[in-house]
């Protein structure tokens, strides 16, 4: 019992800051961000995804007013998130096993060989769904139906049968109305204990923030390196503070940075 009152009180006083941001001492946090459904809405297809004009300046800021300490960790390629933002801002992607300056994987043209045989079907059956999308992400794959929703069942037998198919060195990362294959290895936990290994987050407390199942180790990374986990959105991802979406994220940011 003790221990959950302490967890409540702990909540509370990290709520309370939270919400006063003016008390969220910039010099000692760092922040972190994933990107579809955190700082930009889902869109039905990937590319139609589009960062707000409010959000993206702010995240600008907040970059400039921590030194640095605001990177973004998403399960996308770095290539498609470098647009919305800018070159300040360093980015993790594919789930973090695209960590910026990291070294090439020496394995990258095998996985790649090993996924493209699996291209041609189910890019014929993305077709025969109108609104589904088939993402390819080189070293993964993704199926979208979130504008296909009657195709959910049988998107995810196929995604299960291309897993059963690459074997047990792939993994499938389920999301809103999305089935990722991607290879085993890092996950966002371990992006985000990367970056605070490094200047300018290390010696920081990190804050934490995502919206889906593939946001949990990044969720429960920093919270285990004494900071806060944000949750965004419908699913009940444990964290310290809840907020409706991005929208709610953005106005947040806006009025903390001008207060
Ligand atoms: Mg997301």
């Amino acid at each position: 019992m003790r221990c959950c009152v302490r967890r409540w009180k702990r909540t509370e006083i990290l709520r309370d800051i939270f919400k006063d941001f003016g008390s969220l001492d910039l010099d000692q946090h760092a922040f972190f961000f994933d990107f579809d459904g955190t700082l930009a809405e889902i869109a039905p297809r990937p590319q139609d995804v589009s960062l707000g004009f409010g959000i993206r300046r702010d995240i600008l800021r907040l970059s400039e007013r921590t030194n640095g300490a605001v990177a973004i960790i998403t399960g996308r390629n770095r290539d498609e998130i470098t647009p919305h933002l800018d070159a300040t801002i360093p980015i993790a992607g594919l789930h973090g096993v695209d960590f910026p300056g990291n070294a090439a994987d020496p394995d990258l043209a095998e996985k790649v060989a090993a996924i493209r045989p699996l291209l041609p079907a189910l890019t014929d059956l993305v077709a025969t769904y109108p609104g589904a999308v088939l993402e390819d992400k080189g070293q993964g794959l993704a199926l979208h139906w979130r504008g296909a929703p009657s195709s959910e069942a049988v998107m995810l037998a196929a995604a299960n049968q291309s897993l059963a198919l690459l074997g047990a060195n792939w993994r499938l990362q389920l999301g809103k109305s999305v089935a990722e294959i991607r290879p085993v290895g890092d996950d966002k936990g371990v992006a985000l204990r990367r970056f605070m290994a490094q200047p300018p987050f290390a010696d920081r407390r990190p804050i934490a923030f995502g919206d889906d199942l593939n946001d949990l180790p990044m969720l429960e990374a920093a919270r285990e390196s004494g900071g806060m986990a944000v949750a965004l959105g419908e699913r009940d991802l444990p964290a310290d503070i809840h907020l409706s979406g991005p929208a709610e994220l953005a106005d947040w940011l806006e009025r903390r940075l001008e207060a």
